[in-house]
């Protein structure tokens, strides 16, 4: 990312600053106006929070408008998962939610205004000799038959397909402009459509509804939009825009401005593919944490304002451009850094034993919540004889560099005291059982001992007053730098996306954790307590992000 991009005005926002010099209009409004056929994902949190961000910066409106004229393939579901998300970002939408089905009346009034003014009739090709008549990109194409209809047979021809006289695909409503216009989109577009069909909003009061494209700018007029952002496939629609607006005479038409959509390597973005990997059971619903939907990104652990900073980090830009995932991961760990609590976890244990401590004795060791940051306190921590630690922290026949535990090495418990290892026992398969070490009561942490130092320092958990927890950790779902989906149309998917943990051991006061809450795993990385799979009896913790880099701002 260019940092002049961050810090200069993006170019929406050269557009809005000249507007209100020229009193084009007097306050911005926006609208984030999704449409309810399934989940939000991380690319339209990029346009929830530029549409919400503007509004906020010029001190204007924005609207969160559900673009529900199409029936097919509405549901109630995502209005309501889509409301709940839009929320969850913290884009304040002025507690009005509106629909463009609540505007069917008076679209279907803008159109009888279209056919008054001789702009608009009603033909009667089939949609394959719409298609034929539409000519190329290279041809002009040819006037419909039905084109030259009086104002007065429109009239009432449309007034039947409203009243349910045709069958679907009989009749459409369309726009006389200019068969021969070098942009198709301009080429007599249909405006309306006969679709008897039941719809989530309105049931059945309408058996004709209008096309996106007649629809959307008269939403936005209705609503006072000024500026109506979105994405670049748009470009070629935004004559069709102008011409809704203008032939129907808004006093201060609201005006298209297109953008880049944000792409995310190695993740699938795209509703279409979301929805594929949730029909076909590949992933555990919409809100797996392998996705990008926001219910995904919510249950895994990221937060509104760690979304928010990958949003200001990848700019406003009208030239498309792919992030890497590892930005996003970024911007987790910056936003948890001073946040959470930095607790020990043990996610392979094997049990570490110290001989020469008291057995029945247990001792309790503050421990700092986050070092980088005082003000979270300070914690107890049970310590005693037995205690576990991770697999990997004692090796048989350590490599060169190796400062963990081996046999005759010194190392620092985090927080508690310095241990030597002086045995271990292997069962029939060479697997370790369990570690023995003495500790030395001098080297106790916060005691100001400076008798000797060590190189190796390892998180340990109690065992007797530990909790047991599943983790689960992530990699993306699809193999990075590949196509999503191979030639023969299989998915390309990471066999290792998912990975369960169950004997994972954890200290005593994660007993407070609650759903939804992120704590660093100290040497391990993020988790949060997973909101759906966490009962009284079991702890489920999904890794967010571990603590390795690979991505530095400039
Ligand atoms: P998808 O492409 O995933 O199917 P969509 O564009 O069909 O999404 P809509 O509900 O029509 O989904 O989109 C609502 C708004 O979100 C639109 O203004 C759209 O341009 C915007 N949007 C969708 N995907 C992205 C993205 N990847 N980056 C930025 N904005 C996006
Ligand atoms: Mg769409």
């Amino acid at each position: 990312m260019e940092e002049q991009e961050v810090v200069s005005r993006h170019f929406i926002e050269q557009i809005m600053d000249k507007d209100l010099q020229e009193g084009t209009y007097t306050k911005i409004v926006t609208r984030f106006p999704p449409e309810p056929n399934g989940y939000l994902h991380i690319g339209h949190a990029k346009s929830i929070l530029l549409n919400y961000g503007l509004a906020q910066e010029y001190g204007g409106q924005f609207h969160l408008r559900f673009d529900d004229t199409n029936p097919t393939k509405e549901k109630t579901e995502f209005v309501d998962s889509i409301t709940k998300d839009v929320q969850w970002l913290g884009a304040d939408y002025g507690g009005t939610v509106y629909f463009a089905s609540d505007y069917f009346e008076q679209m279907y009034e803008a159109a009888v205004r279209l056919i008054k003014k001789g702009k608009a009739y009603v033909c009667d090709l089939t949609a394959d000799e719409i298609r034929e008549y539409r000519g190329t990109l290279t041809e002009a194409g040819t006037n419909s038959p039905y084109r030259e209809r009086s104002v007065e047979e429109n009239l009432a021809l449309f007034e039947a397909m409203k009243n349910g006289e045709f069958a679907d695909g009989s009749k459409v409503l369309r726009a006389k402009i200019d068969m021969a216009a070098p942009n198709m989109n301009m080429r007599d577009p249909v405006l309306y459509r006969v679709a008897h069909m039941e719809h989530h909003n309105t049931g059945d009061t309408w058996c004709i509804y209008p096309m996106y494209d007649f629809a959307h700018p008269i939403e936005d007029a209705i609503e006072g939009v000024t500026h109506s952002i979105c994405t670049l496939e748009f470009e070629d629609h935004r004559p069709l825009y102008d011409w809704v607006v203008r032939e129907l005479e808004y006093p201060h038409p609201p005006k298209q401005i297109e953008f880049a959509k944000l792409y995310l390597k190695g993740v699938v973005t795209g509703k279409r593919y979301i929805k594929q990997l949730v029909e076909e059971g590949i992933v555990d619903g919409w809100d797996d944490p392998r996705l990008v939907s926001l219910s995904a990104l919510r249950r895994r652990g990221f937060t509104p304002e760690s979304i928010k900073m990958f949003m200001n980090l990848t700019g406003v830009s009208k030239a498309q451009s792919t992030c890497d995932y590892a930005m996003l991961e970024y911007c987790i760990r910056e936003d948890l850094k001073m946040k959470a609590n930095r607790m020990m976890a043990v996610l392979d244990p094997v049990k570490l034993i110290i001989d020469n401590y008291p057995e029945g004795q247990v001792e309790y060791m503050e421990v700092e919540n986050n070092q980088e940051n005082p003000e979270l306190g300070t914690r107890m921590v049970p310590f005693s004889r037995e205690l576990y630690i991770e697999r990997e922290d004692f090796m048989e026949d350590p490599p060169k560099k190796y400062f963990r535990l081996y046999k005759g090495n010194e190392v620092r418990l985090k927080g508690a005291y310095f241990v030597t290892c002086v045995d271990y026992c292997k069962d029939a398969d060479g697997r370790i059982t369990e570690i023995h070490a003495t500790y030395d009561p001098e080297t106790k942490s916060g005691s100001g001992f400076e008798g000797r130092k060590v190189k190796g320092t390892i998180h340990w958990v109690d065992a007797g007053s530990s909790l047991d927890a599943e983790v689960r950790l992530y990699e993306n779902i699809v193999k990075e730098d590949e196509p999503v989906r191979n030639e023969d149309g299989s998915w390309n998917l990471n066999p290792n996306s998912l990975t369960v943990l169950k004997n994972c051991k954890l200290e005593r006061n994660f007993q407070n954790a609650k759903a939804g809450m992120a704590f660093q795993f100290m040497r391990h990385g993020y988790f949060c307590v997973d909101i759906k799979d966490t009962t009284e009896e079991t702890l489920v913790f999904n890794r967010i992000v571990s603590l390795k880099s690979s991505y530095k701002p400039n």
